[in-house]
């Protein structure tokens, strides 16, 4: 292919097909080229790792964690640095000359799995192509196998935000790290059927449910549950910082450096559940929400008298109007953009905090405004008796899951429309920054619930799984029998991973929008209509109309 890149893995790609020239999300042909090499090196460093972890060797840790944030860093809107990717690379060739070394003479090793990198970005740049390089090199593939492969790897991308977020809180879970790569190691092999990464794909919902349930004991584990809260989403006068991510140890940590200093913290984006959580609620300087979702960031940002801390995705590219303030932290990277790096697993918040104060923040207070949230699992599950009496009793007829990635197509309009056209006496349980398109609007109580219940960040389907699980034993039917809908946005690959494991998990009547990804061949997507009842969206009223009848 000329093509100057090739990248097809979140929803915005471009035409709905693939960016080629450039990305949409602003990636640049040199960096797309970096992340294709270190997946390449990825996929085999996983293939020596499985075969050692097979012999019965445990790797260590830090192998575990490199991987994990390689990976990461490949998912969209974290990384644009090339520079950074070339130390993932050189740290890459380290790990994967340690595990071939250590590994005694393979039969029949597959094309690529022996590649080491050069490592200098010119000649990375200058790589030739070679199959499985890139998503399209491998030319005579079948389309519905690569399908199947870069479901797979998006899902192993998505998780490894997941498991990277547990083990910045000490949940280091090896399952995970041995499955990720136990999967990128598997895509080297050309001999791969259909059935064989479905199944693949299946092991990751079922590892990705794990790696949720270790990243929630980690964050309950060292905040606390999330508690209801009302939380302010109007501005507070003086010096600012706002944090956007999902980190939860960053936002901790940035708290307690601010602690006395006359600096307010913001959340952003998929922060805004650190709100709710106990051990971070109790800093009186944790103001509240800032702002909307991740797309609207150009706009909110522009100017503003404050200092902003990116946590991990969704970073866009920053407007000379706050390229001065924006700060980059862990696994996220933008050329010119400061950055604060980890030394020995502690940041130093300092150039931050001065930026804020410098300044000066807010000059008034506005009229005060507050909204609910913080419905995590712990406050759903003890209300679940008051929750089943409630349908029995026929108070609450339905329950909508409304939730996942938010993005700036118009098409999105649809899940403003769903949640506003959902009947009285229906509850919407919401999660990641989906959640931003009806947040704010007054959708009043039902039986004595608000009819919005913000479950947390997207990971925090986990809560809402539990939940589900919890109704269903509680109704003693199966969980597809439940009076509750799935209406699922996504954009990029932790999309992937949490629609994996609801796949994995057998939920059914999943409707999924606003597009479908360009990855998902037809013949894939008859497998995932017939197998799972996947329903792509409509209009609110026909889907309404359809689920309500
Ligand atoms: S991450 Fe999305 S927008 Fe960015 S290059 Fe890939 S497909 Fe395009
Ligand atoms: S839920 Fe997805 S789209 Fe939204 S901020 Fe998180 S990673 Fe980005």
């Amino acid at each position: 292919m000329d093509n100057a890149m090739f990248c097809w893995q979140c929803e915005q790609t471009a035409g709905s097909k693939g960016c080629t020239r450039v990305g949409v999300c602003s990636k640049d042909p040199d960096v797309a080229k970096m992340q294709d090499v270190l997946i390449y090196l990825l996929k085999g460093l996983g293939f020596y790792a499985t075969k050692l972890i097979e012999k019965g060797e445990v790797l260590p840790q830090e192998y575990g964690e490199y991987f994990t944030e390689a990976v990461f860093a490949t998912l969209t809107n974290v990384n644009f640095d090339s520079q950074r990717f070339v130390k993932y690379i050189k740290r890459g060739n380290e790990i994967k000359k340690d595990l071939m070394e250590k590994s005694s003479h393979i039969e029949n090793l597959p094309m690529g799995a022996d590649f080491i990198s050069p490592e200098t970005r010119g000649e990375i740049l200058n790589l030739s192509q070679r199959p499985n390089l890139g998503v399209m090199d491998d030319e005579d593939l079948d389309m519905d196998i690569r399908s199947l492969r870069e479901f797979l790897i998006y899902g192993v991308k998505g998780m490894g935000a997941y498991h990277h977020h547990a083990y910045a809180l000490g949940r280091y879970e090896p399952e995970v790290a041995n499955f990720m790569y136990r999967a990128l190691g598997c895509t080297l092999d050309k001999t791969l059927t259909a059935e064989a990464y479905f199944d693949l794909n299946m092991e990751l919902g079922k590892t990705n449910l794990k790696c949720m349930e270790v990243l929630d004991a980690a964050n309950t584990g060292t905040f606390g549950n999330p508690e209801p809260t009302e939380m302010l989403i109007t501005k507070k006068k003086g010096p600012f910082i706002v944090v956007s991510g999902h980190d939860l140890r960053d936002i901790g940590d940035l708290l307690k450096q601010t602690e006395d200093k006359g600096v307010n913290i913001y959340t952003h984006s998929e922060m805004l559940p650190c709100n709710a959580y106990p051990e971070l609620k109790k800093y009186p300087h944790l103001i509240g929400n800032f702002g909307g979702a991740w797309q609207n960031q150009q706009k909110e940002f522009d100017g503003i008298p404050g200092a902003i801390l990116m946590t991990s995705n969704c970073l866009m590219k920053p407007r000379d109007s706050y390229k001065d303030r924006i700060y980059s932290t862990s696994v996220v990277g933008y050329p010119e953009v400061s950055h604060v790096p980890t030394n020995n697993k502690k940041k130093d918040f300092t150039a931050v905090i001065n930026k804020a104060l410098e300044l000066g923040g807010w000059p008034e207070d506005e009229t005060e405004k507050r909204i609910p949230m913080g419905f995590g699992r712990n406050a759903l599950l003890s209300s679940a008796q008051a929750i089943v009496d409630a349908v029995k009793e026929g108070k609450i007829r339905h329950f909508f899951l409304i939730g996942g990635c938010d993005g700036a197509r118009p098409g999105r309009n649809y899940f403003t429309e769903f949640a506003e056209q959902t009947p009285k006496d229906t509850a919407i349980l919401t999660l990641a920054c989906g959640k931003y398109r009806f947040n704010k609007m007054d959708l009043g109580s039902v039986a004595g619930f608000p009819r919005i219940l913000d479950c947390g960040q997207c990971n925090d389907s986990y809560t809402a799984i539990q939940v589900a699980l919890a109704l269903a034993n509680a109704f003693d039917c199966d969980v597809n029998e439940l009076p509750l809908s799935f209406i699922i946005s996504w954009y990029e690959q932790k999309a992937v991973a949490v629609l994996l494991t609801m796949l994995y998990l057998g939920l059914k009547d999943i409707y999924l929008g606003p597009s479908l990804p360009a990855f998902v061949t037809p013949n894939i997507l008859s497998v995932l209509v017939e197998k799972f009842n996947i329903t792509p969206v409509s209009t609110p009223e026909d889907d309404l109309q359809t689920i309500l009848g």
